[in-house]
C-alpha cells in the first residue's frame, strides 16, 4: 500500500486472548521477527471469534498496511472463522485444495476419504488463488493471499504451528517483500543494574543535551525499567547495521562516565549470564550462602547450560544453626549484632567459599518480608557480604516492594558486587 518500506500489521483472532485466559504471544514474536526483516509492525488488533469483528480487523489493516498477519480461529472446530470470513470479505470462493487433502489424509492415518473426519476436511478448503503454506507442526497449513491493497497471511493460533510456517513455507515471501536498500531501525541496548530509573534519566539526558541537535535528533532513547535495572534502549535508522551503531556511538560515549559504574554487558540483559561470563573468563567457581534468597542467586546461576564450570554449589542458610554449624558464623555475633548484620553476612560469604571450595562467596542476609522487621533493621534491609580470593566486602542494601521483589533485588544487588568486584580486579 505505501511507496517506499512496507509495513505490517497483526490480527490476533480468539476470545481467549480478549478475556486474558490466554497471553498474546504470537503478536509480539511477529513483531519481532517482522520488524528483524525490514518489515516494521504498526498496528496490532485483537478481535474475538465473531465473524463481523474478524472482518472488520483485517478490512481495516489491509488498508493501512501491506502485509496483515492473521493468527487463530483456523482451526476445523466451529469457532475458527477466519478463513471462510476472510474469503467473504475479498469475495473469493473456497475451493478444496487436492494436495492439501491429500497431506490431511496422510495425516490423518492414510487410506480412504472416511478417514479424515468431516470437520477436519474443511482445512483443504481455500480461498481461490491462494498459496498454501505447510506446516510442519500441525493440520492447518497457513494461507497466502493477495488483496488489492495488501498480502494476507491466515496463519493458526497454535504459537509452535505459526512459527514454524513463518520460519519455514513463508520465508520466502518475506524476503522477497523486504526492501533491498531501505533503511530499517536497529537498536542498542544498555543494561544497568543499581540505579534508579529517575536518577538514570536525569543523568543520561543531562549529557545528551550537550550534544549538537543533529547527532542528538537521528537516535531514539528509551528508558525501560524492571526490577533488576533499567535498560538503556537507543534506536536509529540505518540501511546496515554498521552505518546506525556509527550513529549511536557518539550518544553512548557522551554518556558513558554517568552509565560505567551501573553497565553491564552480555547479550540477554540477566545479569546472572554476565557474572557466569566473567568468572568462566578467569576459571573461577562461586558458592552462595543465602538466607533471606532462600537459593535464588543459586537458581539463576544454575538457570544457564554449562554453569557448572562456574558453579560449586549453595547452602539455604535459613536458620541460625545452618549459618553457625555449616558455615562456621559465630554464635556470638548472632546473639550480638542478630542474624542481619554485617558480621554475618561477611561471616556466610566466606563460610561458603571456604567450605566449597570455591574462589568466589554470596552471603545474603536480610528481611524479606512482609512481616519480621523493626524500626532498626525494617523489611528490605538487607546485608550482603561477597569473598573475591578469600577477600570479603560488605555492604548493607535497603530494597522497596512485596516479599519477592525484595528477594529479586537483593540477589541481582549480590551479583552486581561479584560483577564489579570482578572487573575492577582485573583492571587494578
Ligand atoms: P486457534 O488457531 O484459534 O484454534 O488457536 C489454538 C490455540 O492457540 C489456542 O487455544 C491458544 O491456546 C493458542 N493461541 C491462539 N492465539 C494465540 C496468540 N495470539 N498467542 C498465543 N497463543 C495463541
Ligand atoms: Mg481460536
Amino acid at each position: 500500500m505505501t511507496e517506499g518500506a512496507p509495513s505490517a500489521a497483526v490480527v490476533s483472532v480468539g476470545n481467549e486472548l480478549l478475556f486474558g485466559e490466554t497471553v498474546d504471544t504470537n503478536a509480539a514474536w511477529l513483531g519481532r521477527e517482522l520488524t528483524t526483516l525490514g518489515i516494521p509492525v504498526v498496528r496490532r488488533y485483537t478481535v474475538g471469534d465473531v465473524a463481523e469483528d474478524i472482518a472488520w480487523a483485517v478490512r481495516e489493516a489491509t488498508e493501512m498496511t501491506d502485509l496483515v498477519m492473521v493468527t487463530g480461529g483456523l482451526g476445523p472446530t466451529p469457532d475458527d472463522l477466519t478463513k471462510p470470513t476472510v474469503a467473504v470479505e475479498f469475495d473469493l470462493a473456497l475451493t478444496r485444495d487436492d494436495l492439501m487433502l491429500e497431506t490431511l489424509k496422510a495425516r490423518y492415518g492414510s487410506g480412504g476419504h472416511d478417514e479424515v473426519p468431516l470437520a477436519a476436511r474443511v482445512q483443504a478448503e481455500i480461498p481461490e488463488g491462494s498459496t498454501v503454506l505447510e506446516n510442519p507442526e500441525g493440520t492447518a497449513p497457513g494461507i497466502l493471499l493477495r488483496t488489492r491493497n495488501a498480502t494476507v497471511v491466515l496463519l493458526p493460533g497454535v504459537p509452535r504451528e505459526m512459527r514454524a510456517i513463518v520460519k519455514g513455507a513463508l520465508r520466502p515471501h518475506l524476503e522477497a517483500m523486504r526492501p533491498v536498500h531501505a533503511e530499517r531501525v536497529w537498536h542498542h541496548v544498555t543494561h544497568t543494574t543499581g540505579i534508579v530509573e529517575s536518577r538514570l534519566t536525569e543523568q543520561v539526558e543531562a549529557r545528551m543535551a550537550e550534544l549538537p541537535g543533529e547527532i542528538r535528533t537521528p537516535v531514539g532513547v528509551a528508558y525501560l525499567p524492571d526490577v533488576y535495572g533499567v535498560d538503556l534502549r537507543f534506536s536509529a535508522s540505518g540501511v546496515s547495521r554498521d552505518e546506525a551503531r556509527a550513529r549511536i556511538a557518539p550518544l553512548l560515549d557522551a554518556i558513558d562516565e554517568v552509565v560505567a559504574p551501573y553497565r553491564f554487558e552480555c547479550a540477554s540483559g540477566d545479569l546472572a549470564e554476565a557474572v557466569s561470563t566473567e568468572l568462566r573468563n578467569r576459571g573461577m567457581k562461586m558458592a552462595t550462602a543465602e538466607s533471606c534468597t532462600g537459593g535464588l542467586i543459586a537458581k539463576r546461576i544454575t538457570d544457564r547450560p554449562g554453569s557448572s564450570e562456574v558453579f560449586a554449589g549453595g547452602v539455604v542458610a535459613y536458620s541460625n544453626r545452618v549459618k553457625v554449624e555449616q558455615l562456621g558464623v559465630r554464635v556470638e555475633d548472632i546473639e550480638r549484632f542478630g542474624a542481619v548484620s554485617e558480621a554475618v553476612a561477611h561471616q556466610l560469604a566466606g563460610g561458603v567459599a571456604a567450605l566449597l571450595h570455591a574462589d568466589v562467596g554470596i552471603g545474603v542476609t536480610g528481611v524479606a518480608g512482609p512481616s519480621g522487621g523493626s524500626v532498626e533493621k525494617p523489611v528490605g534491609t538487607i546485608w550482603i557480604g561477597t569473598s573475591v580470593r578469600g577477600e570479603v566486602e560488605t555492604f548493607l542494601g535497603h530494597y522497596s516492594g512485596d516479599r519477592e521483589t525484595v528477594r529479586a533485588r537483593a540477589g541481582q544487588a549480590a551479583l552486581a558486587s561479584v560483577y564489579r568486584r570482578l572487573l575492577n580486579a582485573s583492571k587494578g
